[in-house]
């Protein structure tokens, strides 16, 4: 029912201009569409938690986008009396170092590769590498079409389901199942766990719920994903926190329980809150993304506060900045046994690093390129759109109707992931579902190296190209090595993050490129749709670019990421603090699922337990779960978890 609501709205929004001014002026379209989807048949309480009995009941995931390590944890410790400095527990020590008391963080924790929002979230709730889970980028190509082929499309049509106009993607992850129906069986979300354990999980506006009910799903309406396109981030993250109270309010009958000592009040199993305003304030705004993230970082601080001590004013702000409802909630912190029960995990997808402002590289230097390369007939398709009516409604719909683009005439499929761009090859006189040749690929990138190193020098960093189901590195010193014998350091656990991008099997090579190009960051470079007005093709006076913040690539700035555990059951005296040496978003998800003893429930209907199901994948899982995070949660013997709340 949902999806064919998504139609119609996809069809009320192709007919509006991007102009954010033009789109509230449409104003009984908008209220219509926003109306719709503002009805989300909401639960009664139903389901229950099976997890240990020593287990926590519920997971609560706080999700900013784009959030730096180092912006984070400098945030907590240098801004004026931050609320997160009382949440965590964080003590000077007096060799000036921060303990966290509250807290267990995970130091070095870094996310995948691309350092992109899809493919990343994706990884945080599969606990898989892309290689695996398949969302190799936010613009990837599904060599012989996406896994989970949906009733009324097209099947075994070639598609890309990404495309560079990263505002429809937006909408299209949540009002055509982009990432839900993407996601192949092999790897299940922490939410069909928690389903196959007869749990809840809430979702609000985070972009993938596959095992949450759809009632469960709080995506964000039309006029609250309009505020993107109006930079109205902070708004957008107020109504997040509006969705959740009003989603536990309804879950509660309607109101909330009095906050005497035995009030109980109902919180699903798993809960994810998104926050997505950081990320678009970095890239519009950031000339120096580490210092303006500290600044915005009081808008997230703010949330938690409200989140967890509750506030009489919490609005829901329509994209023209009128309050619509207003929520008393008396927040988690009133309900101690509740609280007691839940672990809260802030996780980022991605850093950002700042680019110079028209030293983005599309369509004109990669056609350029391959000109040169010894492609059969030179065709070549890089999603490049320009927004304007017809491109938008264009794009629109064949993301949803499986258009079958690229066309079996194209030789070579470009997709473009900020730090990084893919190249896709039809191997000569073959078909695109068949397996790369990989003395082809090498050869394309060879020609590749030399025409940006003759034309374009010091713009290229690395290129790589896949053998199978590896990565080797290109073309800098003449023959392609393995990865493992590399000298070099693109950024930190770059090898086997580069490696996770690599298919499970090289027969089932689907969405992992066959070359990758590593753009120079350092000089500023960046892959992206020059024909988005704010991206802008040469960052000239008269173009509106501001695209000054950027991510995608293997570099430190791009790749590491806040991941930290916080309760009132757990307590440590400093300078005992445990805190946890490496760590990859992949290991979120074991984490959260052994946390409500749920790491080896069996899934109902795979008969497999989660533990199992990332045994089968080595390659594709975490490294330091085990060796590290388990530990450190079952020490017994340092009581990290603290019955009491301090
Ligand atoms: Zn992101
Ligand atoms: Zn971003």
């Amino acid at each position: 029912m949902r999806k064919g609501l998504g139609y119609v709205l996809v069809i009320v929004l192709s007919v509006m201009p991007l102009g954010c001014e033009s789109i509230s002026s449409i104003s009984s379209i908008k209220t219509i569409a926003t109306n719709a989807l503002l009805e989300h048949p909401l639960p009664s309480r139903y389901g229950s938690t099976v997890g240990r009995e020593d287990g926590f009941k519920h997971v609560v995931i706080i999700a900013v986008d784009g959030l730096r390590a180092d912006s984070f944890y400098d945030f907590v410790e240098t801004s004026r009396a931050p609320y997160l400095r009382t949440l965590l527990g964080a003590m000077q020590q007096p060799d000036g170092t921060f303990a966290y008391r509250n807290a267990v963080r995970a130091k070095n924790a870094v996310t995948v590769f691309p350092s992109y929002t899809f493919p990343s979230w994706t990884s945080l709730v599969t606990g898989v590498y892309p290689g695996l889970h398949g969302i190799t980028g936010n613009q990837l190509l599904f060599r012989t079409g996406p896994p989970g082929q949906q009733d009324g499309k097209k099947s075994g049509s070639l598609e890309a389901r990404y495309y560079s106009e990263a505002h429809i993607d937006a909408l299209a992850v949540y009002w055509a199942y982009l990432l839900n129906n993407d996601l192949p069986r092999q790897s299940p979300t922490i939410y069909d766990v928690v389903a196959a354990a007869k749990g809840q999980s809430l979702i609000v506006h985070h972009m993938i719920s596959r095992g949450a009910k759809d009632t469960d799903w709080r995506y964000p309406s039309y006029d609250t994903a309009a505020m993107y396109i109006k930079h109205e981030a902070k708004i957008y993250d107020h109504n997040t926190l509006y969705e959740f109270v009003a989603a536990v309010q309804a879950l509660n009958g309607g109101s909330f329980p009095n906050s005497d000592a035995d009030a109980e009040v109902y919180l699903p199993t798993v809960t994810t809150l998104y926050f997505p305003g950081l990320d678009h304030d970095s890239h519009i705004h950031a000339d120096q993304p580490h210092d303006q993230q500290l600044t915005y970082l009081a808008n997230v601080d703010e949330m938690l506060e409200r989140l967890l001590k509750g506030s009489d004013r919490i609005e829901k702000v329509d994209s023209d900045g009128r309050v619509q409802d207003r929520l008393a909630w008396p927040g988690l912190n009133h309900y101690p046994k509740l609280l007691n029960e839940t672990l809260f995990v802030l996780v980022s997808d991605h850093g950002h690093s700042h680019i110079t402002m028209g030293s983005a590289l599309s369509t004109d230097e990669l056609e350029a390129a391959l000109k040169h390369v010894p492609v059969p007939h030179g065709r070549l398709k890089v999603h490049e759109t320009s927004i304007n009516f017809f491109n938008f409604f264009a794009k629109l719909t064949s993301t949803i109707f499986y258009s079958g683009d690229p066309d079996e005439d194209d030789d070579v499929f470009v997709t473009l992931n900020g730090g990084s761009a893919a190249i896709y090859l039809r191997p000569p006189k073959k078909k695109w579902r068949d397996p790369a040749d990989y003395d082809y690929s090498h050869k394309v990138a060879e020609a590749i190296w030399d025409w940006f190193a003759n034309n374009k020098a010091g713009v290229l960093q690395a290129i790589f190209v896949r053998n199978g189901s590896t990565y080797l590195e290109c073309c800098r010193r003449g023959a392609a090595i393995p990865i493992e014998e590399s000298s070099s350091d693109y950024g930190p656990e770059w090898r086997r993050r580069l490696q996770g991008l690599a298919p499970v099997q090289a027969a089932g090579a689907n969405s992992s490129p066959d070359l990758i190009l590593l753009v120079n960051r350092k000089a500023g470079y960046t892959f992206a749709n020059h024909q988005v007005p704010w991206i802008g093709t040469n960052g000239t006076a008269d173009s509106n670019a501001h695209w000054k913040s950027d991510h995608g690539h293997l570099a430190s700035e791009d790749s590491s990421i806040p991941v930290i555990f916080f309760s009132p059951r757990i307590s440590q005296l400093p300078p005992q603090e445990k805190s946890i040496p490496q760590m990859s978003i992949v290991d979120v998800a074991p984490t959260i699922l052994d946390a409500l003893g749920l790491y080896d429930a069996k899934l109902l209907d795979a008969g497999l337990s989660y533990s199992e199901i990332l045994a089968r994948f080595p390659s594709h899982r975490g490294n330091s779960y085990y060796e590290t995070i388990y530990t450190t949660l079952h020490d017994q013997s340092s009581s990290v978890l603290n019955r009491a709340i301090p």
